[in-house]
C-alpha cells in the first residue's frame, strides 16, 4: 500500500474490541483497516450461548455476535483482512505496518486489540470439552450449571470469582489448587472461605478430563506436594483429612506418593490466567505479565499507537468491556487525528 496515502487507522484484532473501534472510526469516516487475523473473532468465536451481551434478551451464540459486529463495521466502510499482524515500525509516521502476507500497509494511527487467551490446561479431554463442560467464564455460562456440581482450578482472583459466580447456580462448587495456599487477595480469599457452597481441595491437580459427550469426571491426582499424603479439603474455613470418596470420588492406581482420583462433575472452569498476545509489538512497553501497558486516553508508549480490550485489561476480560475499551480507544483516536 501507499505510504502517500495512509489509512486514518490500521486496527489489529477483531474481538469486541477491535470490532466495535472499526464501527466507531469508519462511522467517523476515518479510513480504517482492520487485521483481524487467519482465526478472527476473538474468544467468543469460542464460546456457545451469551446470555450477558446487552441487546440480546435471548441468548446469541458468540460467533453470530461477532458476525454481526464484523457486519456492522463493514457496513461503515471498515475494511477488514483475515491475515495476520507480523511487525511494525513505529518510528517514523505513517507507521508501517506488515503482515503474514508480505503486504506492507502504513497509517496515521494504530489500535492494539490483540486480545488474550484463555491459559488452558492442556490434559488430556480438554480442548474437545470446551463448550461442552469446560469454560474459562463463569459470569458467562454459570447459569448451564443450576443445582449441579463444578470444580473451579485456580489459586488467584479469578479462580476465588469463578467459584463465588457459582454457587448462585451451582449446588456444589470445589476448587482444585495444586498447593496449600491461595495467591488470591485476602478479601477474595475470606469471601470464599466463608461461603458454604465451596470447598476446597488442596495439594491436588487436574490431570484428564472425561466424558462421553460432555464432562462427567476429572480425574485428579494429589501426593504432588511434600506437605500432604491425602486430601486436606477445607469446607466453611475448617480444614479436615478427608478421603476424597467421601466426596464422591473414586480412588484408581498410585505410584509412589502419588494417587489418583476419579472425581464426578459437571463442569470444569479453569482460572489459571490469561495470555496477552502481546508479544509480536516490539517496542510497546508491556507489564510484567505481558500485557500492554496503557496511559490516560487509551495510549501506549508511542505516540499514535492506541490499546484496547483484553490485551491491556487483565481484571474484566468480558465482550462488553473489551467493546467499551474499543470505543473508548476509537474516540481518543479521533481525538488524535484532528489535533494532528
Ligand atoms: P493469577 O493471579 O496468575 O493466578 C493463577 C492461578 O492459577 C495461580 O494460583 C496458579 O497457581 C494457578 N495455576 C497457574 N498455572 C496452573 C496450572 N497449569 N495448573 C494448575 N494451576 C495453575 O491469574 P488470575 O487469577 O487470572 O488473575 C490475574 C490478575 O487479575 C491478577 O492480578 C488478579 O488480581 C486480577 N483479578 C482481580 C479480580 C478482582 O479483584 N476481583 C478478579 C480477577 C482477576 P500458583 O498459585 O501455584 O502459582
Amino acid at each position: 500500500m501507499d505510504n502517500n496515502n495512509p489509512y486514518d487507522v490500521i486496527i489489529i484484532g477483531s474481538g469486541p474490541s477491535g470490532l466495535t473501534a472499526g464501527i466507531y472510526t469508519s462511522r467517523g469516516n476515518r479510513k480504517t483497516l482492520i487485521l483481524a487475523g487467519r482465526k478472527w473473532g476473538g474468544q467468543l468465536m469460542l464460546t456457545t450461548e451469551v446470555e450477558n451481551f446487552p441487546g440480546f434478551p435471548e441468548p446469541i451464540m458468540g460467533p453470530e455476535l461477532m458476525k454481526k459486529m464484523r457486519e456492522q463495521a463493514a457496513k461503515y466502510g471498515a475494511e477488514i483482512l483475515d491475515v495476520n499482524f507480523v511487525s511494525g515500525d513505529y518510528s517514523k509516521k505513517p507507521f508501517k505496518v506488515t503482515t503474514d502476507d508480505e503486504k506492507d500497509y502504513y497509517s496515521k494511527s494504530i489500535i492494539i486489540a490483540t486480545g488474550a487467551d484463555t491459559k488452558w490446561l492442556q490434559i488430556p479431554g480438554e480442548e474437545e470439552k470446551i463448550g461442552r463442560g469446560v469454560s474459562s467464564c463463569a459470569p458467562c455460562d454459570a447459569a448451564f450449571y443450576r443445582n449441579k456440581r463444578v470444580v473451579v482450578i485456580g489459586g488467584g482472583d479469578s479462580a476465588m470469582e469463578e467459584a463465588l459466580v457459582l454457587t448462585k447456580f451451582a449446588s456444589e462448587v470445589f476448587i482444585i489448587h495444586r498447593r496449600d495456599s491461595f495467591k488470591a487477595s485476602d478479601v477474595m480469599q475470606k469471601k470464599v472461605f466463608d461461603n458454604e457452597k465451596i470447598k476446597i481441595i488442596w495439594n491436588t491437580a487436574p490431570v484428564e478430563i472425561k466424558g462421553e459427550m460432555k464432562v462427567e469426571k476429572i480425574v485428579l491426582k494429589t501426593g504432588i506436594t511434600e506437605k500432604e499424603s491425602g486430601i486436606r479439603v477445607n469446607a466453611q474455613n475448617q480444614e479436615k483429612e478427608m478421603s476424597i470418596e467421601e466426596l464422591g470420588g473414586q480412588k484408581l492406581e498410585a505410584s509412589g506418593n502419588e494417587q489418583m482420583w476419579e472425581f464426578p462433575t459437571d463442569g470444569v472452569f479453569v482460572a489459571i490466567g490469561h495470555i496477552p498476545n502481546s508479544q509480536i509489538f516490539e517496542g510497546i512497553d508491556r507489564d510484567e505479565k505481558g500485557f500492554i501497558k496503557q496511559y490516560p486516553e487509551s495510549k501506549t508508549n508511542i505516540d499514535g499507537v492506541f490499546v484496547s480490550g483484553d490485551v491491556h485489561d487483565s481484571r474484566y476480560m468480558q465482550g462488553v468491556t473489551a467493546a467499551g475499551y474499543g470505543c473508548q480507544a476509537a474516540l481518543d483516536v479521533e481525538h488524535y487525528l484532528e489535533m494532528e
